[in-house]
């Protein structure tokens, strides 16, 4: 595998206004790579810096080795090799859709262009609708003839703005896939564009997540969830709840759920942890002698979501079967599954970037950390 795209501490400033600052990242050849975050976080205006809609302040990038954006110096985005897929489509509604995929082809030959045309149609599973005008496609279709354009001038990287905003939240997921599927079969190199954690998940091998302007992790999509690498990572992945935990005299983790077995060789007595608890690290348990309030609930069909009080008073989510059915105030019986909790040391903000988490059961200084093991709850069954 070699580098596709790789930026350089790139800043993008708008006047005085810093965008995005200092990011790094690299994309190996045929990767699919995400920038996600909340909006505001500067997701778009990375993009369009890789398009060249956008110039640098700092930094570099490079595309396939070659140096396309300096502060100094811009390669115009029609050189670039770079294929664009928008939030909205962007078909052009006189033309039909062949004529939409050519678009970006004038420059070949009229039988290599036609030949170039229907392979893209082919590609996207679009044949029979050649002559058919946007305005007569499903929303899903008219996305896979924006992506048959932009992948038409066979580019060294695709960028995809939102592609999947405009679309109902089901044909989102399923043409999320189906795009990834295609993309890989054809080892086409892209970069997504999205604030939604299902569609980088589905999409792509590596999410750089963005909080305000910086890089909070780029890691997969797997070690964003079970990894993040400090507390806002962990509160923007998945569902989850930090809570505050003592470490008490014996250097054991103390907290609303009891005592934890046995600490961790950093951990000082007195010192507060940060522990996020996911809805799965806490489990329904009919013959538990724990039991903890019910302060809230949701439905969410084949599953509850129940928001639980601690001794302590703080919150903690658990998931159960939705035949689990508790009133409010009520007591549901749990017990908790907590291998894989992650826990952060010190006060870091959650801006912070700069503090690693430990997840607990890792390697130490060559001893393997045990799982924690409840010891004793505090909340009686009631
Ligand atoms: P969203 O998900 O809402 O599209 P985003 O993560 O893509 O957001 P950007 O559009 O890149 O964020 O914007 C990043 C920051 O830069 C925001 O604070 C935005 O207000 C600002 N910004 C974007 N474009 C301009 C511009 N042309 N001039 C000045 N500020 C801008």
């Amino acid at each position: 595998m070699s580098s596709q795209l790789e930026l350089q501490q790139v800043t993008v400033k708008y006047g005085d206004f810093t965008a995005v600052e200092n990011i790094s990242m690299t994309l190996q050849t045929g990767q699919i790579g995400c920038l996600l975050g909340p909006s505001g976080c500067g997701k778009t205006t990375l993009l369009r810096a890789i398009a060249g809609f956008e110039g640098i302040s700092a930094g570099s990038i490079f595309l396939r080795g070659t140096l396309i954006s300096t502060p100094e110096c811009e390669l115009p985005p029609e050189r670039r090799k770079v294929g664009m897929v928008f939030q909205d489509f962007a078909l052009f509604p006189h033309l039909n859709v062949r004529r939409n995929i050519g678009f970006g082809l004038s420059h070949l030959p009229r039988g290599e262009r036609r030949e170039r045309v229907e392979s893209m149609l082919q590609l996207v599973a679009l044949s029979e609708y050649g002559n058919a005008y946007p305005h007569e496609l499903s929303g899903g279709q008219q996305q896979r003839v924006a992506l048959a354009r932009a992948l038409a001038p066979n580019p060294e990287i695709l960028l995809l703005d939102e592609p999947f905003s405009s679309l109902d939240t089901e044909l989102r997921t399923e043409l999320a896939a189906e795009i990834r599927e295609l993309l890989k079969r054809n080892g086409v190199t892209a970069i997504l564009v999205t604030h939604d954690q299902h569609e980088a998940f589905a999409m792509a091998d590596q999410v750089t997540l963005l909080n305000s302007g910086r890089v909070a992790q780029t890691d997969t999509p797997y070690n964003l969830y079970h990894n993040p690498g400090n507390e806002f990572v962990a509160e923007f992945i998945g569902q989850g709840t930090m809570i505050t935990v003592t470490v008490n005299a014996a250097g054991e983790m103390n907290d609303g759920l009891g005592v934890l077995d046995r600490g961790h060789p950093h951990w000082q007595p007195g010192e507060t942890l940060r522990l996020l608890v996911r809805p799965d690290d806490i489990e329904y348990d009919e013959g538990s002698h724990i039991a903890l309030r019910v302060m809230h609930k949701a439905f969410r069909g084949a599953n509850y979501l129940y928001e639980l009080l601690l001794t302590d008073g703080q919150r903690v989510p658990c998931l159960t079967p939705s035949h689990v059915d508790i009133p409010l105030g009520g007591m549901l019986p749990v017990r908790f599954n907590l291998q894989h909790v992650v826990v952060f040391e010190g006060d870091c903000p959650r801006e912070c970037c700069c503090t690693p988490s430990t997840v607990i059961q890792q390697e130490h200084d060559g001893e393997i950390v045990s799982p924690p093991v409840l010891r004793q709850a505090q909340a009686p069954r009631g």
